[in-house]
C-alpha cells in the first residue's frame, strides 16, 4: 500500500484564499487585519520563519510590521515594544518569534502580549483557556494539523491518537485538541518505555520530535494517519521531517510530506488567528 500524501500546500492556498476574501472585507469595513511581528537576534532559520510569516500576510492583504532587535537587545526595549503594540488598535496580533536570546525570559515576554493578540496561543491564559474548552487562539501548528485530519475527513471521536514530543508549542496543545475532537490520547517522550508498543496501536500518530527520520515504518500501524511535525535540516542542507517518509509511506494510509506539510499550514493558521482577532475588534469597534 502507498498512503495518500496529505498535501499541505495545496491545502493552504484554498484556506489562504478563504482567508485573503475575509481580510478584504473587513479591510473595506475599516479594519484591515495586522499582524507585528518581533525578531530578536540574527539567528538564520528564525529569519527564514519570519520572512514567510511577512510574506503569507501580504499575499492574503494582512498588513504586517516587523521589529527586529540586535542579539544582544534590552528585554526592557522589546517589553515596551510589546506594551506599545498592545495598545495600538490597528494591531491585532503579535508574534515574538522563538527561540529569544537566553538573557531574556521567554515566559515573561510570552505573558506581555495581551491575550487578545496572542495569535500564536502561547500565553498561559490562552493556554488554560484551550485545556477547558473555552475560546481561544490555538497554537498554529497543532491547530494546522487539526485542519489536516478535516480535509481528509479523518474521524477522530474513539480513535487512538500517540502524539510523540510533549513541548509547550506542538505537543501539549495537540494532544489537548485531540482529546477534545474525542480521540483517545497518549503522549509520549524521551522518558516513554517501549515507544514502539504505542506507535504501532496508533489510528493517528503525530511525531513532534526534532529527530530526523526517527519514526520508521516499522513503527506504524498499517492504514494508521501519519503526521510529520518534523523540520530538520540535513548535512547536505536538505529538510526532512522526524519521520522516515520512504520506509513510512508504504505502511500508512495517509502521510504528511516534508516540506509541504505541517509548515506551510502554521503560517496558514496565524493568519487565520490574525484575521479572527480583527474581526473581533472589528466586532467590539
Ligand atoms: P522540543 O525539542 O521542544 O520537543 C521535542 C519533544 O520530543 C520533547 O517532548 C522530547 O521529550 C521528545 N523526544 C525527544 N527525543 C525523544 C525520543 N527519543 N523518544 C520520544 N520522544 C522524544 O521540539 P518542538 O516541539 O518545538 O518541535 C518538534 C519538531 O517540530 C522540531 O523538528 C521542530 O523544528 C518542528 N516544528 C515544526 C513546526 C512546523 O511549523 N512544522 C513548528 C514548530 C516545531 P522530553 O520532553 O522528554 O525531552
Amino acid at each position: 500500500m502507498t498512503a495518500r500524501i496529505i498535501d499541505g500546500n495545496a491545502l493552504s492556498a484554498k484556506l489562504r484564499g478563504e482567508l485573503a476574501a475575509k481580510a478584504a472585507e473587513l479591510t473595506a469595513q475599516g479594519t484591515q487585519p495586522c499582524l507585528a511581528v518581533i525578531l530578536v537576534g540574527g539567528d538564520p532559520a528564525s529569519a527564514v520563519y519570519v520572512r514567510n510569516k511577512v510574506a503569507g500576510c501580504e499575499k492574503a492583504g494582512i498588513k504586517s510590521l516587523k521589529f527586529e532587535y540586535p542579539q544582544d537587545a534590552a528585554p526592557a526595549d522589546v517589553l515596551g515594544k510589546i506594551a506599545e503594540l498592545n495598545a495600538d488598535p490597528s494591531v491585532h496580533g503579535i508574534l515574538v518569534q522563538l527561540p529569544l536570546p537566553k538573557h531574556f525570559d521567554e515566559k515573561a515576554v510570552l505573558e506581555a502580549i495581551s491575550v487578545e493578540k496572542d495569535v500564536d496561543g502561547f500565553h498561559a491564559e490562552n493556554v488554560g483557556r484551550l485545556s477547558q474548552g473555552q475560546e481561544a487562539f490555538v497554537p498554529c501548528t497543532p491547530n494546522g494539523v487539526m485542519e489536516m485530519l478535516k480535509s481528509i475527513d479523518m474521524p477522530l471521536r474513539g480513535a487512538e491518537a500517540v502524539v510523540i514530543g510533549r513541548s509547550n508549542i506542538v505537543g501539549k496543545p495537540m494532544a489537548m485538541l485531540l482529546t477534545a475532537a474525542g480521540a483517545t490520547v497518549t503522549v509520549c517522550h524521551s522518558g516513554t518505555r517501549d515507544l514502539n508498543f504505542h506507535t504501532r496501536r496508533a489510528d493517528i500518530l503525530v511525531a513532534a520530535i526534532g529527530k530526523p527520520k526517527f519514526v520508521t515504518g516499522d513503527m506504524v500501524k498499517p492504514g494508521a494517519v501519519v503526521i510529520d511535525v518534523g523540520i530538520n535540516r540535513l548535512p547536505d542542507g536538505k529538510l526532512c521531517g522526524d519521520v522516515d517518509f520512504e520506509s513510512a509511506k508504504d505502511v500508512a494510509g495517509a502521510i504528511t510530506p516534508v516540506p509541504g506539510g505541517v509548515g506551510p499550514m502554521t503560517i496558514t493558521m496565524l493568519l487565520a488567528n490574525t484575521v479572527e482577532s480583527a474581526t473581533r475588534a472589528a466586532r467590539k469597534a
